[in-house]
């Protein structure tokens, strides 16, 4: 199948036929004879924020020079071009704006196995939940791994930094010790990876959630249960469940949820014991 690289000076001529979206069965009966869709490399930087560097979406800004700006971009700049110091954010540009909505990519990840085709201008929101996108290694420290498999690289390469969670019914004991800003759960059987966050942005204390880094349970509305426990105090003045949300970019995220834990109740180890329950 032809693709059409349409970034770049100078506009492409229309096709005489342009090649459909590829998640959308072929021979359809209303397939059209008119051209609708352009197609563009997932990779064509030309057509992204040059601030973020993240593929443009619907609302593209620009200043009286023609620099462009996404709109979270132009707020994050404080509305002054980074190309020339003009005000940015007033003027829409929308021819921009109208070829962006006629094209289509493919999802980065496609060498993750991903094959989904998608409008350019939704490729971000996709990228986010694509199933096909790989996990950075949460540990870090010099672990450059990234991939799909994500747990079994955890139990492989970090044992010692791990801990692993029952799988049916029963709680798991983990000791999280109090500087530490996250352990790493996983669990046999469903090869999920999760982490039971330590927050420090409460005060006076610190706040214990817990998030299912993946993979997602399949099927809509299904959803992980969970029951987190700190062990020593009275009893159920220190839990919390709830379902445990699915997150992939812990960037900025908070916890909806959590067991508080004031600082008296870490004890001189500087560590509790939290049960917790997936199911
Ligand atoms: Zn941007
Ligand atoms: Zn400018
Ligand atoms: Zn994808
Ligand atoms: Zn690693």
């Amino acid at each position: 199948m032809a693709k059409r690289r349409a970034a770049g000076e100078g506009a492409a001529p229309a096709p005489a036929s342009t090649p459909r979206p590829r998640t959308e069965e072929a021979g359809d009966a209303d397939e059209e004879e008119t051209p609708t869709h352009f197609w563009i490399e997932p990779d064509a930087g030309s057509l992204d924020c040059a601030i973020c560097l993240m593929p443009f979406e619907a609302e593209i800004y620009m200043c009286t020079n023609g620099h462009a700006a996404c709109a979270p971009c132009c707020l994050r700049i404080n509305r002054k071009c980074w190309g020339c110091g003009e005000p940015i954010g007033d003027v829409r540009c929308r021819p921009l704006e109208n070829l962006l909505a006629d094209m289509c990519t493919q999802c980065t990840f496609r060498k993750f196995g991903c094959c989904e085709s998608v409008r350019y201008t939704e490729r971000r929101a996709h990228e986010e939940a694509c199933p096909r996108a790989p996990y950075g290694c949460p540990l870090g420290g010099g672990c450059s791994y990234r991939g799909l498999l994500l747990y079994q690289h955890l139990v492989d390469d970090h044992a010692d930094a791990v801990s692993h969670l029952r799988t049916t019914g029963g709680s798991t004991k983990v000791t999280v010790r109090k500087r530490e800003p996250f352990r790493v759960l996983v669990q046999p059987g469903t090869s999920r990876v999760y982490l039971l966050l330590n927050g420090g942005d409460v005060l006076g204390g610190r706040s214990l959630s817990l998030v299912c880094l993946g993979p997602r349970p399949q099927g809509d509305g299904v959803e992980i249960s969970y029951k987190m426990e700190v062990r020593g105090g009275e009893p159920g003045a220190l839990a919390v469940k709830g379902t445990a949300p699915c997150v992939r970019n812990l960037e900025g995220f908070q916890a909806k949820k959590f067991v508080f834990v004031p600082d008296a109740d870490w004890g001189s180890s500087g560590t509790v014991t939290v049960s917790v329950r997936v199911c």
